[in-house]
C-alpha cells in the first residue's frame, strides 16, 4: 500500500501502544496511517510457527486482570489459561503453590508448601488480598521502595522470597534482584490477584492482530522505517508524510533517538528455550519456578494451558533465563524441573530478546507526559508500565490527547500546518 502524501495523524510503530492509539482515532472518524518498520503487527508481541508449534518471541502471557483487557475481544482470542500459582521445587519435591481463593481444592497443597511457617504464609495471603482489593490510589500513595524491601516489610519471609517471589517475579520483571519499584509490583500483583493469565490460541501476536483488524490494512504500512519526526511530518525510507499530529509509538530506544525530549530507558532482556516432550509430565497448567543456583527463572509446559500451541498432542516447553544461555547448558536443568529424562527433550528453537521491556526502578514515573506540544506525541510501555497493560494504557491516553489537540485546531489550520 503506497504511503499517502498527508494524513490527519501518523502513528510510528504498530506495537500495542500505536495500535491502541490508531483504533481509537479510527473509531473517532479520523484519517490515521500507521508506519511500521517490521513485517508483522504487534511489535514485541510476535509469534512464528516452528515445525507446527506456535512459538512466541519469548515467553509472555496475557493477564485478564489488566484494566485494558476491556479493549479486547477476549472470546475471539480463545485464551487458554494457567492455574493461578506455580510449582516450587524444594527439598527434592515439586510443591503446588496455588491461590486458595481461586482453587480451594489446592489449599492443602499450598499450606504444606515449604515457604516458611504459617505466619509467613498468612502474610503472603494478606499481601495478595491487599494488592487485589485496595483501591489503586491507596496502593500508589504507599511509600515507595524496592520490590524486595516491600515484600520483606509485608512479612513474607526469606524462604518465600527465595523460593517463590524471587523466581516468579524474575520471570515477569526480567530482573532477579527485585530492585523494581514497589508501586509497580503492587499494580502487577493486583492484576495477578484479580485476573487470570493465558495464551491466545494463535499465539501472543494475535492480540496485536486483533487491534490491527480494527485499524484496517489500508492504513497499516509495514516495512517502512521512520528516520525523522516533527509535529507536522515524518520522514521514512518510503517517503515523507505530512500530518496534523504525529505519534511516536516505537520501542523506548527508538523513541529517544527520534525525539530528544524522551529519555532512553534501561532495558531488560530474556532468553527462552523451546523444547518438545512426547507428553506433559503435569496434570495442571502451572508455571514451574527455577531453583536457587540455577540458570532458569522458570519453565512451563505451554500446551498444558493452550493445547493449540502444539500440532499433535506433544508438549511444548518454554524455559527462560535472564542471562543469555546456550541450550546445551540448560537442558539438564529443564529436565530436572519437570522430572523428565534430558534425552526426551527435543530442542525446537531458542530466542533471545535484548530490548524486552524497560526497567521500572524507584522512583517510578507512571503516566509520563505523552503530549510533547506542537502536534508531536509519544506513547509506549516506557510512558506507563513495562507491560501489555502499560503499552495499551499509554495508547489510550495518547489518543485522548491527540483528539483534544485536533478538536482545538481551527478549521483549515491543520491543512496549513501540513503544507508548511
Ligand atoms: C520476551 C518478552 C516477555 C514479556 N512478557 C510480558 C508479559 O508476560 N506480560 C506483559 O504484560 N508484558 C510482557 N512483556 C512486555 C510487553 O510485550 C511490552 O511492554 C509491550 O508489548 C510494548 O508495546 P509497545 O507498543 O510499547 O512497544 P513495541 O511492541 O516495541 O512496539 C513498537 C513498534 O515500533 C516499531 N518501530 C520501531 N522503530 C521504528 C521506526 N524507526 N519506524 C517505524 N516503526 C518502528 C517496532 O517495529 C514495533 O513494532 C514482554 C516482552 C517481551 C519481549
Amino acid at each position: 500500500m503506497p504511503l499517502p502524501a498527508r494524513a490527519e495523524v501518523v502513528v510510528v510503530g504498530a506495537g500495542l501502544a500505536g495500535l491502541s492509539v490508531a483504533t481509537r482515532l479510527v473509531a473517532a472518524g479520523r484519517d490515521v496511517h500507521v508506519l511500521e518498520a517490521g513485517a508483522h503487527t504487534g511489535g514485541r508481541l510476535a509469534t512464528e510457527r516452528v515445525d507446527g508449534f506456535v512459538v512466541d518471541r519469548g515467553f509472555q502471557v496475557f493477564n485478564t486482570g489488566y484494566p485494558r483487557a476491556a479493549d479486547l475481544d477476549l472470546a475471539a482470542l480463545d485464551l487458554g489459561y494457567f492455574t493461578p500459582g506455580a510449582v516450587v521445587r524444594a527439598e527434592g519435591r515439586a510443591h503446588r503453590v496455588v491461590d486458595p481463593r481461586r482453587r480451594p481444592s489446592a489449599a492443602l497443597d499450598t499450606l504444606r508448601a515449604p515457604l516458611g511457617p504459617l505466619p509467613r504464609k498468612l502474610a503472603i495471603a494478606a499481601y495478595s488480598a491487599r494488592a487485589g482489593l485496595a483501591p489503586v490510589p491507596r496502593l500508589l500513595s504507599a511509600p515507595e521502595t524496592s520490590a524486595a524491601e516491600h515484600l520483606t516489610r509485608a512479612g513474607v519471609g526469606a524462604t518465600a522470597l527465595e523460593r517463590f517471589f524471587g523466581p516468579f517475579l524474575a520471570g515477569v520483571l526480567l530482573e532477579d534482584r527485585l530492585e523494581t519499584s514497589s508501586r509497580y509490583l503492587d499494580l502487577l500483583w493486583r492484576s495477578f490477584a484479580r485476573g487470570a493469565t493465558g495464551l491466545p490460541a494463535r499465539g501472543i501476536q494475535a492480540i496485536g492482530e486483533q487491534l490491527a483488524a480494527r485499524v484496517g490494512t489500508e492504513r497499516l504500512h509495514h516495512r517502512v522505517r521512520v528516520a525523522e519526526v516533527s509535529g507536522t511530518a515524518v520522514t521514512s525510507d518510503a517517503g515523507v508524510v505530512r500530518a496534523d499530529a504525529v505519534v511516536v509509538a516505537t520501542d523506548p530506544d527508538t523513541a529517544a533517538a527520534l525525539v530528544p525530549a524522551v529519555e532512553a530507558s534501561a532495558l531488560r532482556q530474556v532468553t527462552t528455550h523451546y523444547h518438545v516432550l512426547p507428553a506433559s509430565p503435569w496434570s495442571d497448567p502451572l508455571i514451574v519456578l527455577g531453583t536457587p543456583g540455577g540458570q532458569l527463572v522458570n519453565s512451563v509446559v505451554l500446551t498444558d494451558a493452550q493445547p493449540a500451541y502444539g500440532p499433535d498432542g506433544r508438549a511444548l516447553v518454554a524455559s527462560s533465563s535472564l542471562a543469555p544461555t546456550r541450550e546445551a547448558d540448560v537442558r539438564d536443568e529443564v529436565a530436572r524441573l519437570h522430572d523428565v529424562a534430558a534425552a526426551d527433550l527435543q530442542h525446537l528453537t531458542t530466542v533471545t530478546v535484548t530490548g524486552a521491556q524497560p526497567a521500572a526502578l524507584p522512583p517510578v514515573r507512571l503516566r509520563r507526559p505523552v503530549d510533547l506540544g506542537g502536534g508531536l506525541f509519544v506513547c509506549g510501555d516506557h510512558r506507563d508500565t513495562p507491560s501489555i497493560q502499560g503499552a495499551m494504557a499509554s495508547g489510550r491516553r495518547t489518543a485522548a490527547a491527540v483528539l483534544r489537540t485536533l478538536r482545538r485546531d481551527v478549521p483549515g489550520r491543520g491543512a496549513d500546518r501540513g503544507a508548511a
